[in-house]
């Protein structure tokens, strides 16, 4: 095992990850930014370092610094979080180059799944369904409109840098897709530095339904079940919960089945989470997430599985902690990502947090590093914190989760609690009925106000 892990990020994640080390009896270092001194991960953290100014480009993503962190320090281990330098795979052969275990997958599955072309290849190599489209890069428009015509319009060009839904255009006839290539194409250039795009079909009403798995990077592999991350706005994430109202136990396993044989296949290290689209009874992959994700707790509610703490025991040569019939699922778990914007026009809103008064009870989860007197401060993802709520059934955890959100206090910044007070209200998503676009039409038709 590590003797001391030092975590490089900040905010609920660094919080999350140090509890973790702190269950397995590992020591911490924390990192921070100079905005960050005050932050909750440096106070509980037994060491901590400043490795830069405010910008994450300076602290966060300095590779430099955070090498003399370790140095300093002693660390013979870096836990990445989630964002920042988490999917960086030249980061990752740079630690190993000095000593230092990376908590992570291998530098080469980092690299392949990175790149949404050879993403997609090597799933569909690997037995997952794809979706639709083109077998790698677009180069010439003939090209593209002869594929438009195979799959059938409307179609979606997709940047093969792509990610956070950038570089993504619609063409719904063979008219609009020579525009829909060089929009792409320039907003691809702009964002990744790489041109690249490849064509999809674009499913018109599909759910987001991904799947978790934890790999020993020796061909042993399971699947910890589903999440459902249809809830989404400009293609980010909301709202989360396991399992899936679209599924059945039948179709979790033959699904997760089909996920986990090909993580033994690659002998994939590590958490890593699969993700899918899912329409009219059929899953076609997306791309693959190689590090841990922020809705990683709705798993972690219903399998009783402490993903992170698994991670770094992987992480660190041990086997994994059950095999697939030891994987169990229970009830049902919901997270809301509460962030410090306007929930009418989702602006940020850093500031101070006068009165902080999160909910507690029974099956009631807050991962957040949030404090009365914190100061969010501007140059970093808004995300307050998160709220996870666990039932016996659905009906029992939305009931559970609306309590839970009138207890919840944010007083001095404006949250996006109210958004989350109004979902858990509304029909269709006590039903359970929506794809990923129900969010964003909900928005449109002023569904918050009224
Ligand atoms: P990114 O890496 O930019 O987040 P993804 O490939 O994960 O891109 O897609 C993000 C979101 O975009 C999906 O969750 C879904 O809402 C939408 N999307 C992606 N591909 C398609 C498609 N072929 N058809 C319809 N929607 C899609």
């Amino acid at each position: 095992m590590f003797d001391k892990i030092l975590i490089a990020n900040r905010g609920e994640i660094a919080l999350r990850v140090l509890r973790a080390c702190k269950e397995l009896g590992i020591p911490t270092v924390a990192v921070h930014s100079t905005a960050d001194a005050d932050a909750m991960h440096v106070r509980l953290a037994d060491e901590s370092v400043c490795i830069g100014p405010p910008a994450a480009r300076d602290s966060y993503l300095n590779i430099p610094s955070l090498l003399a962190a370790c140095e300093i320090t002693g660390a013979d281990a870096v836990h990445p979080g989630y964002g920042f330098l988490s999917e960086n795979a030249r980061f990752a052969e740079i630690l190993a180059e000095h000593n230092i275990g990376f908590i992570g997958p291998k530098a080469e599955h980092i690299r392949l799944m990175g790149d949404k072309i050879e993403a997609k290849r090597t799933a569909k190599k690997l037995g997952i369904p794809v979706v639709p489209g083109s077998e790698g890069g677009i180069t010439d428009d003939g090209e593209a409109l002869r594929i438009g015509k195979e799959i059938g319009y409307p179609v979606l060009v997709k940047a093969a840098a792509g990610g956070g839904g950038r570089g993504m255009k619609v063409a719904y006839s063979e008219s609009e897709l020579s525009m829909a290539l060089s929009t792409a194409r320039s907003e691809a250039k702009a964002a990744f530095g790489d041109d690249a795009v490849y064509l999809e079909k674009y499913l018109q009403k599909p759910r987001h339904i991904e799947i978790q798995v934890l790999g020993d990077g020796r061909g042993g592999a399971i699947h910890l079940g589903e999440r459902d991350c249809s809830l989404q706005r400009r293609h980010q994430k909301v709202l989360e919960e396991s399992p899936s109202p679209a599924l059945n136990t039948a179709q979790r396993d033959k699904i997760g089945e089909v996920v986990a044989k090909a993580m033994r296949d690659m002998q994939y290290l590590g958490v890593g989470t699969v993700e899918f689209l899912y329409e009219d009874g059929e899953f076609y992959f997306i791309e693959m997430n190689t590090r841990i994700q922020v809705e990683h707790p709705v798993t972690e509610m219903i399998t009783d599985i402490d993903l992170i703490l698994e991670q770094i025991r992987v992480a660190a040569g041990n086997n994994l902690p059950c095999d697939q019939a030891g994987v169990t699922f229970h009830g049902h778990a919901i997270e809301c990502r509460i962030n410090a914007e306007n929930p009418f026009n989702f602006r940020p809103s850093p500031g101070t947090i006068l009165h902080y008064h999160p909910p507690g009870g029974m099956g009631v989860r807050v991962d957040s590093a949030a404090y009365q007197g914190y100061k969010i401060p501007p140059y970093y993802d808004s995300m307050v914190g998160k709220l996870i709520v666990h039932g016996k059934t659905r009906q029992e955890c939305l009931m559970r989760l609306k309590r839970a959100l009138d207890e919840f206090v944010v007083d001095g910044v404006e949250t996006t609690l109210p958004l989350f007070k109004t979902l858990v209200r509304n029909q269709d998503i006590i039903d359970g009925n929506y794809s990923i676009h129900w969010l964003e039409h909900f928005l449109a038709q002023g569904g918050l106000k009224t």
